[in-house]
C-alpha cells in the first residue's frame, strides 16, 4: 500500500512509524512518503503512482484536486483529522472518491487546550511570565477575575464540547450549552440547554466547539457579538471561519470583547505550522490581532498531545486498512 502523506512534520513520521502498527495491518504492508506541501492543484500531481493521499487540515481538497487524484489513480483521501470542512464533498461522491477521517482522538487534548487559554487570558499568565522574566514583579494590569460561579456557553456539545463542560465544572462555572442536535429531554445536569442568543446574551466565557459548516461560516460576527456581555471573553479552538476576524477586531477595539483566545485563525494555511521567524506576516489582519495583549494565539496546536498523535497514527492506518480489506464499514467513511 503505498501512501502519500501531505503536510507531514517531522513529529508525523515519528508517530506513524512508532504507533501506525496493527495487528491485522503491519506498518511493513504500508509504505509511506513523507511530503512537507500541503495538498492543493499545484502539488496534486506529486500523488501519482500512489493508492492513498493521507491528509490534514490545512490541505485544499476541493474538486480540481479531487479530479486529478482520481485521474492519477488515487483509491482513497485518508484524512488525519477530525474536521472535514476542507474537503469538497459533493465533488467527492460525484467521482465516486471515499473519504475517511479520524472522527475522535483525544477531545481531551482539544478541551484541556481551550481550558488553557482560559486561564491565561483571564490571569494574564503570559504579561506576567514576560515581566517576571524582566525583574518586573508589579501586579498592575494583571488582575484576574474567579471563574466560580461565571457563566460559560458552549457552542456546541460534541465529544470537545462535552469534555470541556467537565472541566468548567470543576472550576464551579454555570455551564450553558447551545447545540441544535441535543435532545431537549436529557438528563446530564452538569449544563443547561438554552437558546443561541440567550448563550450569548448571558455568558461571561464563550468557548466555540461546532464544526464549520455553510450554516457555522461567522457564526460570530458583528451582530452575534453585539448580543453578548461587554468585557465577554471568547475561546476559539474549532476552526477559524467559525469567527468573523474584522468584526472580532472591531469589537477588542470598543472594548466589547475583552479577551480573546483562538489556536485557529480563518486565514491560517499559509500561516500556521510554519517556522516564519525570518520573515514577515503579510497578512494585516492577522498582524493587528497581534497586537493586542488580551488576545492569545497558538498555531492549531489543540490536538497536539501524545496521546492524540498516537491514536491518530493508529486510526488512520485502521482506516487504510479496513478500507482495502472490505471492511469500508471500519474506516470511518464520511462518504
Ligand atoms: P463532534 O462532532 O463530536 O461535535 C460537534 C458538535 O457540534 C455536535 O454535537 C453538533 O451537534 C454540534 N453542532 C453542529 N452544528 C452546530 C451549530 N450550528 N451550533 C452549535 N452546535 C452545533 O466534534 P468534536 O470532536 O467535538 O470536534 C468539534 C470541532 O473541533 C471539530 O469540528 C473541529 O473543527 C475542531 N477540532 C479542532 C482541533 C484543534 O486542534 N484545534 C482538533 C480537533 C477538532
Amino acid at each position: 500500500m503505498k501512501i502519500c502523506m501531505y503536510s507531514s512534520k517531522a513529529y508525523d513520521e515519528k508517530f506513524f512509524n512508532l504507533n501506525g502498527q496493527h495487528q491485522s495491518a503491519p506498518l511493513e504492508s504500508v509504505e509511506i512518503s513523507y511530503l512537507s506541501p500541503h495538498l492543493n492543484e499545484d502539488t496534486a500531481y506529486m500523488a501519482q503512482g500512489f493508492e492513498v493521499v493521507c491528509c490534514f487540515v490545512n490541505d485544499n481538497i476541493n474538486a480540481k484536486v479531487l479530479q486529478q487524484l482520481k485521474e492519477q489513480g488515487i483509491k482513497l483521501v485518508a484524512l488525519r483529522c477530525a474536521g472535514f470542512n476542507n474537503v469538497d464533498l459533493q465533488a467527492a461522491k460525484k467521482l465516486n472518491m471515499p473519504i475517511c477521517r479520524v472522527p475522535e482522538y483525544s477531545p481531551y487534548a482539544v478541551a484541556e487546550h481551550a481550558c488553557a487559554l482560559v486561564l491565561d487570558l483571564n490571569r494574564n499568565i503570559h504579561r506576567a511570565h514576560n515581566r517576571v522574566r524582566e525583574n518586573d514583579y508589579s501586579l498592575d494590569g494583571l488582575l484576574g477575575f474567579d471563574l466560580h460561579g461565571k457563566n460559560v456557553g458552549v457552542i456546541g456539545a460534541g465529544k470537545i464540547g462535552q469534555a470541556f463542560i467537565k472541566i468548567m465544572n470543576g472550576f464551579g462555572c454555570n455551564v450553558l450549552v447551545y447545540d441544535p442536535n441535543l435532545e431537549s429531554n436529557h438528563n446530564d445536569n452538569s449544563f443547561t440547554q438554552v437558546g443561541f442568543n440567550t448563550l450569548l446574551k448571558e455568558s461571561d466565557i464563550i468557548s466555540l466547539h461546532c464544526p464549520l459548516t455553510t450554516a457555522t461560516h461567522h457564526l460570530i460576527n458583528c451582530e452575534t457579538i453585539s448580543y453578548m456581555k461587554p468585557n465577554v471573553m471568547l475561546i476559539n479552538t474549532s476552526r477559524g471561519a467559525l469567527v468573523d476576524t474584522s468584526a472580532i477586531i472591531k469589537a477588542l477595539k470598543l472594548r466589547k470583547v475583552g479577551y480573546l483566545g483562538i489556536d485557529v485563525y480563518e486565514e491560517e494555511s499559509e500561516i500556521f505550522f510554519e517556522n516564519l521567524s525570518d520573515t514577515f506576516i503579510e497578512d494585516d489582519v492577522f498582524a493587528r490581532l497581534q497586537t493586542f495583549p488580551n488576545v492569545i494565539i497558538t498555531g492549531h496546536q489543540a490536538f497536539f498531545t501524545k496521546e492524540a498523535l498516537t491514536k491518530i497514527a493508529e486510526t488512520t492506518i485502521n482506516n487504510i486498512h479496513s478500507y482495502f480489506s472490505g471492511m469500508p464499514e471500519n474506516a470511518n467513511l464520511v462518504i
